[in-house]
């Protein structure tokens, strides 16, 4: 059975689930399923402001895109209430935290007041002392941090991160309107969950100390923490959109593979010796913390790109199809998984993506295609010759396979005295309207001697209209 590993992911729905976020559910993700653990999404959903319910199901349609199943949730914070109530009542009551009455105009003035005297912006603690405790007045609650002494956690990567306690200040749990801050609802959670392991993006470091704090108060034993870099462009800088599409999603729209961005997402922060193509199973199985580096990960398009044809390639028949199919409906309606199933191995050895396997299916679908420009220099009165000798050639031989027909192309262009090139391109832009498709041989192959002549006819036909 299971060792006792927990993980979860808990992003905030406040926007897009970009590369990052990915990243991080990945980490956790394999590092559980490689424990024999469990995994849990919970939706982090107590700004109710920036929260949206279009980025909860954006969130979920990315992680089951990507294969990535939880075992428990989705939670979500804003059903989580009581408990959170609780635990103020219960910090509180035993003297952890404390209402503070402070307006905001009031601390605007002191942090004023801090600035000129060259302090460093902190709540002074003016309510830490207060007895009164008029809680019909507006107030916050806020956490007693302790004055002296420091503060320490230990990070997988970076070892004991130790704080000053006098760089930590009462921070605020929860807000005058009632809303719960984020350093004390993660802690609850996460502590209730029973997650054994947090693995998320280094820009929470400095929130670390605050919820090692409310740890100790709560009567919780801290987990242990492992904050991974973040991701930067190729040139350095912190990704973002023109570095390529944000969303994970956008992937799926653009035709790359779930397990093509698995293993991108997994590279970047991770590794294992050189190895670069990395199968599912394979990440699961080799997964650990330990291997996780420091220095921040870029993000390589091209990279991305090769991978995509790498998992193409390796990706059973029939899986590709059911993932090509939508692609290849949305071009031609009336496609089924049965012509993918002649189409794919034509496809799969040459593709990036789906979308470009997509586009090499259109050759199968429009029986009468349309030349585009390019495709128009080919079919001019110079190309008739070419043409009319494949359509002799087609009709006449028996043998439609590729080594036959390569040979007989290559007599023709030597009799033409052109190049095989001159041969095949006009073949390609006739039977297509495009230059650029699947292999001419397989095209004719696959659309057997009636269409191929067809086709080719209806082509010479125009050149002399
Ligand atoms: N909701 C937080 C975020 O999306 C989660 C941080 C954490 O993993 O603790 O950044």
């Amino acid at each position: 059975m299971g060792t006792g590993v927990i993980t979860r992911f808990a992003p905030s729905p406040t926007g897009t689930l970009h590369l990052g976020g990915a990243r991080t559910a990945l980490f956790n993700w394999l590092y559980a399923r490689n424990h024999n653990g469990k995994f849990i999404l919970r939706i982090e959903d107590t700004d109710r402001e920036r929260s949206t319910q279009e980025s909860v199901d954006e969130i979920i349609a990315s992680l089951k895109w990507l294969g990535m199943d939880w075992d428990e949730g989705p939670y979500f914070q804003t059903e989580r209430t009581e408990l959170y109530t609780s635990k103020v009542d219960k910090l509180l009551a035993q003297g952890d935290a404390y209402r503070c009455y402070c307006t905001k105009e009031e601390l605007d003035k002191r942090r004023e007041e801090m600035t000129a005297a060259g302090q460093k912006q902190m709540y002074d603690r003016k309510c830490r002392n207060l007895t009164d405790g008029d809680v019909s007045r507006p107030h916050v609650v806020r956490l007693k941090t302790p004055i002296t002494g420091s503060t320490k956690f230990t990070d997988t990567l970076r070892g004991v991160v130790e704080t000053p306690n006098s760089e930590l200040d009462d921070f605020i749990i929860r807000r005058s309107d009632g809303g719960v801050m984020y350093n004390f609802v993660v802690v609850i959670d996460d502590a209730e969950m029973g997650v054994t392991h947090v693995i998320r993006g280094d820009d929470h470091i400095a929130n670390t100390p605050k919820q090692v704090n409310l740890y100790r108060a709560l009567g919780y034993a801290p987990p242990s923490f492992t904050h991974v870099s973040m991701i930067l462009g190729p040139d350095k800088k912190r990704l973002s959109k023109r570095h390529g599409a944000e969303s994970v999603i956008e992937y799926r729209t653009t035709g790359y593979l779930p397990d093509a961005m698995i293993n991108i997402l997994a590279r970047m922060g991770w590794g294992y010796g050189d190895q670069e193509l990395f199968k599912r199973d394979e990440l699961i199985k080799l997964f650990s913390l330990e291997n996780l580096t420091l220095s921040p990960a870029v993000f390589d398009k091209e990279k991305l790109l090769w991978l995509n044809m790498q998992h193409i390639k390796g990706t059973p028949d029939d899986v590709l199809a059911a993932m090509l199919l939508p692609l290849v409906a949305e071009r031609h309606p009336n496609a089924k998984e049965s012509d993918l199933a002649t189409l794919i191995p034509l496809l799969k050895e040459r593709s990036k993506t789906l979308v470009e396997m997509a586009q090499g299916t259109d050759f199968y679908f429009l029986n009468n295609p349309k030349p585009d420009d390019s495709a128009k220099k080919f079919l001019g009165e110079k190309n008739r010759p070419a043409l009319d000798g494949v359509v002799q050639l087609i009709s006449a031989t028996p043998d439609l396979g590729h080594e036959n027909l390569n040979a007989q192309f290559k007599e023709l262009a030597a009799k033409l005295s052109i190049p095989m090139k001159d041969v095949a391109q006009p073949v390609r832009a006739a039977l297509t309207g495009r230059t650029v498709s699947p292999g001419v041989f397989e095209m004719i192959a696959i659309l057997g001697r009636d269409e191929s002549v067809r086709r080719l006819n209806a082509a010479i036909a125009n050149i002399k209209a």
